[in-house]
């Protein structure tokens, strides 16, 4: 006989707590963050068709479900703390849940963030988590903080999530080990936690590339009240990436989405300070252009210094 709603969660969704006072099981948990900090709060929504494909391995979906919210702990600068999930799933199936479990507490206990509750529902396939994390007063990094003079960096590599999913469309051909590189980016993205926590103090703002590079550097610009300018040959791609057209690099690069690095700023003279974080962590960090006057727009300029033409690299929107 198929599991009920509560022996699945206490199968699959309950264990012994750690940090939090209270975990799965009452009508709500309870958290005790550290004395003095701040609750760092976000949510993110996953739609099968939607945010992923049906084709998805269970264990990586349940990783991507955790990682797309760490991600966004990270550009803030929080430590995580602990997180809800909110499951809707047209039937109970032991082969999707045990690895879909499996993915997504590993993550978890990788990070040290703990699952302390969440709902569970009949319906399409559908996963919402909110991540608790925890900063001291004043030191998140926020979108706004962006000022004329600084460097823009990035983490990792960008482009190759969007590079798996013009594959999947049929649009590109990929090499059976290049396709599986662009699916791991795609369905495996890795939270840059322990980057954004070494960068709280260094950078002066910071946000996480879930819709592509020009869409979300925009966020960054609008609310700093900034202008840049971005060097395409500077931009961090992977060898496989760099063997693409060049038109299809710029959509990867500069709209792909589902990249999940960080997007920073950081006054020039800290410049050192952003290498050895980088270092420290073991995440590369490349210069990628700088904060100019909101009068300069955004430009993004090739090799021999000519801006490159923007329409058309709009970024994602749901309802457009
Ligand atoms: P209520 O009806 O009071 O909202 P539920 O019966 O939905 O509570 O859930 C029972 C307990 O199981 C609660 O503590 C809830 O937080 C937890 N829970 C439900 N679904 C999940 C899930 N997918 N992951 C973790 N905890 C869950
Ligand atoms: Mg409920």
């Amino acid at each position: 006989m198929a599991l009920g709603e509560f022996e699945l969660i206490d199968r699959y969704f309950r264990r012994p707590v750690r940090r939090a006072a209270l975990g799965v099981g009452d009508d709500c948990a309870l958290l005790q963050p550290r004395a003095g900090m701040q609750l760092a709060v976000s949510t993110d929504l996953l739609v099968e068709g939607r945010h992923f494909l049906s084709t998805v391995a269970p264990a990586r979906l349940g990783h991507k479900a955790l990682a797309v919210n760490l991600s966004d702990l990270a550009a803030c600068g929080a430590e995580p703390l602990a997180f809800t999930l909110a499951l809707s799933m047209p039937a109970v199936r032991e082969d999707f849940l045990a690895p879909f479990a499996q993915g997504l507490l590993a993550l978890a206990d990788a990070n040290g963030i703990e699952l302390v509750g969440g709902d569970t529902t009949a319906g399409p396939l559908s996963i919402a988590i909110t991540v608790f994390g925890e900063v001291p007063p004043g030191q998140a990094l926020l979108r706004s903080g962006a000022r004329v003079g600084d460097e823009l960096w990035l983490s990792g590599t960008l482009g190759d999530a969007r590079l798996a999913l013009e594959a999947f469309r049929g649009q590109v051909q990929l090499s059976g080990e290049g396709f599986e590189q662009a699916r791991r980016a795609m369905e495996l993205p890795q939270p840059r936690v322990a980057l954004g926590l070494a960068l709280r103090g260094i950078a002066s703002a910071a946000i996480d590339l879930s819709d592509g590079l020009l869409g979300d550097l925009g966020h960054v610009l609008r609310r700093s009240g900034c202008g840049a300018t971005l060097y395409f040959d500077a931009l961090p791609r992977s060898a496989l990436l760099a063997a693409q057209p060049l038109a299809l690099q710029r959509t990867c690069l500069l709209t792909g989405g589902d990249d999940y690095e960080l997007l920073l700023a950081a006054p020039a003279a800290r410049h050192d300070h952003m290498l050895a974080a980088a270092n420290q962590t073991g995440v590369a960090l490349t210069c990628v252009g700088r904060v100019e006057d909101a009068a300069q727009g955004l430009r993004v300029l090739d090799a021999s210094g000519q801006a490159l033409n923007l329409q058309g690299l709009a970024a994602f929107d749901h309802f457009r």
